[in-house]
């Protein structure tokens, strides 16, 4: 199962390279966006820089990279070390969920498992998308819906989730999305951006539980102050500098999914109810 888990992880993680480049050079042009070259189902794969095509010897994840020293090929310009680094993420936390997996692995447990490892497919390249330019795109959303709507349908029609279940869903998607909605109105989308009101309601749906849409901005709001106030005090970023907050929503999402019930029973020990 390790040896599964790291082959997809390092190829699904070589394709969120190839997925973040070519949507961002989709959505920053309507020319490119007519090209069949940087089309993610058709296009060939080719170096960033001289958009040299790229042949199978190029494109072994990780090893490619190290044979060839981190420069490409043809043009010898430098290929930055964030490639390989996002392959071995995507691998690590791909075998972390394993590890950590909550559900049992029959039945509803392997199902949700794999839906969950092309959710973090999609998430990794969101993260990293919001990172650098501070959008998150609504093709990698509409396709997180989907597979969400896919695994509350399967749970709904196979596995007895019953009007209890969707009702969770729905009061998820409200808190997760909603708080952020009051963020972004209160503040006409200078606190908070449109992308995180829909990233938020997306997580609160899958998460399916109010108590778990409320960890989510809490944990998120926290890990979001832990990273930014040495920046304020450092003086790298001012009031108006624009911080990413896709990351932190993911990063709360996969404590969440794999930590959820500790916490919650931890919680309940120490008299914390919500
Ligand atoms: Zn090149």
């Amino acid at each position: 199962m390790i040896i599964i888990l790291v082959i997809s992880g390092l190829a699904l993680g070589s394709f969120i390279n190839a997925l973040v480049w070519r949507l961002h050079k989709t959505e920053s042009s309507i020319k490119n966006k007519k090209d069949k070259k940087y089309s993610i189902l058709t296009g060939r794969s080719m170096c960033p820089n001289c958009q040299h095509k790229l042949s199978p010897l190029d494109l072994i994840p990780v090893v490619s990279w190290i044979v060839l020293k981190g420069k490409c090929r043809y043009c010898h310009k430098n290929i930055s070390i964030s490639y390989p680094l996002i392959e071995v993420l995507t691998t690590i936390l791909f075998i972390f969920s394993y590890i950590y997996w909550p559900y049992n692995f029959n039945g509803r447990g392997i199902i949700y498992f794999v839906i969950w490892l092309f959710l973090l497919v999609g998430f990794i390249s969101l993260a990293i998308y919001d990172i650098r330019w501070l959008t998150i795109p609504n093709k990698i959303l509409v396709w997180l819906f989907s597979l969400v709507i896919i695994q509350i349908l399967v749970t709904f029609i196979f596995y007895h989730g019953g009007l209890h279940y969707l009702l969770n869903n729905i009061v998820g998607f409200l808190i997760g999305g909603g708080i952020f909605y009051i963020l972004f109105q209160l503040s006409s989308g200078k606190w908070i951006g449109g992308g995180d009101v829909k990233l938020g309601a997306l997580l609160g749906l899958y998460l399916s539980s109010p108590t778990y849409a409320i960890l989510l901005i809490f944990f998120a709001s926290i890990l979001g102050s832990l990273y930014s106030i040495p920046l304020l005090i450092t003086g790298k970023a001012s009031r108006k500098t624009l911080i990413p907050y896709g990351p932190f929503l993911i990063i709360s999402t996969f404590i969440l999914i794999l930590f959820g019930s500790h916490i919650r029973s931890w919680m309940h020990l120490k008299g914390l109810y919500i």
